[in-house]
């Protein structure tokens, strides 16, 4: 089964941001995305391995 979602803490109020997956954008990601707390800017990172299981992390912009 391939990821469809994952968690990230922000890295500006702590919160745990639970984000939706698309491995159909290739296997390593980087995107930028606003936090829905604080509405700061964190840059996802994101990495599938072969068995479909999903690397999430994230630093500030
Ligand atoms: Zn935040």
């Amino acid at each position: 089964m391939i990821a469809d979602e994952g968690e990230y803490t922000c890295a500006v109020c702590g919160e745990q941001i639970v984000i939706p997956l698309d491995p159909s954008a290739g296997n390593n990601q980087t995107y930028t995305e606003d936090c829905p707390v604080c509405c700061h800017a964190n840059v996802i990172h994101v990495a599938f391995d072969d068995d479909g299981g999903a690397q999430v992390w994230n630093s500030a912009e």
